[in-house]
């Protein structure tokens, strides 16, 4: 087995990562990030649970508290925006948190030196805009791998992967559904509870299922993540 940390949030993404994962016979060990981001009670609480779905190895929580300082939206610090109030394109832009997962990778690449890993996942997929948010592409995930030769001349230097890439949001919800992954069970809301089924976060979630119905009986859908067809509040 492939000793790998995973970055991981409890959301539908990372969940659906991990089921690939394991199918690839990596060894997972999650890794939470608290940066005192405002998803951060459900997506640990997602995050717990499916660790102990999946039996992954003990789910381990690092803090990263800086982001406190910058008052984003995204963080406890920072205002909540009035999402519906914003155009598409400023809603991206206000959700690209700077260097968060180049923060993350450091974070991760440390965990992982510390248990011995080889391997340290994202779980980025291929509809993700990389103009806005360039820290989630291959391109990314190459010069972080750079970068680490660089600096890192351990014969059990980590390597940085991303097995998703190549799926759609769409692929990989219906990966997780095909294993009968209970996806509701996920978190992938930008704010707290409940889902706000208006962010970008929620956005892409609820356009996906829209996709996977044109091949999939709402009932069954609606069975695995019923938000996705709640009507907004
Ligand atoms: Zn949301």
């Amino acid at each position: 087995m492939k000793k790998c940390v995973l970055l991981y949030s409890g959301g539908i993404d990372s969940t659906n990562t991990v089921v690939v994962l394991k199918d690839k016979r990596f060894e997972i060990f999650p890794l939470f990030i608290d940066y005192c981001h405002k998803a951060r009670t459900e997506e640990l609480k997602s995050a717990r649970y499916f660790t102990s779905y999946f039996k992954l190895n003990k789910l381990k929580i690092m803090d990263f508290n800086h982001y406190n300082n910058l008052k984003h939206p995204l963080i406890r610090s920072g205002k909540i925006s009035l999402i519906k109030d914003l155009k598409r394109s400023e809603t991206t832009s206000i959700n690209y948190l700077p260097y968060r997962n180049l923060v993350f990778a450091i974070l991760g690449v440390i965990y992982g030196k510390y248990i011995n890993a080889r391997y340290l996942s994202f779980g980025f997929i291929k509809d993700t805009i990389t103009r806005q948010f360039p820290d989630t592409s291959y391109d990314f995930v190459s010069k972080l791998n750079d970068i680490i030769k660089l600096i890192d001349s351990h014969y059990n230097r980590i390597q940085i992967i991303s097995e998703t890439l190549n799926y759609s949001k769409s692929d990989l919800i219906e990966y997780g559904i095909k294993k009968r992954i209970p996806l509701k069970k996920t978190y992938s809301c930008y704010y707290s509870a409940p889902r706000c089924g208006e962010c970008e976060s929620c956005l892409q979630v609820i356009n996906a299922f829209k996709k996977l119905s044109r091949r999939y009986k709402p009932e069954l859908l609606k069975q695995y993540y019923p938000y996705a067809t709640q009507t907004k509040k």
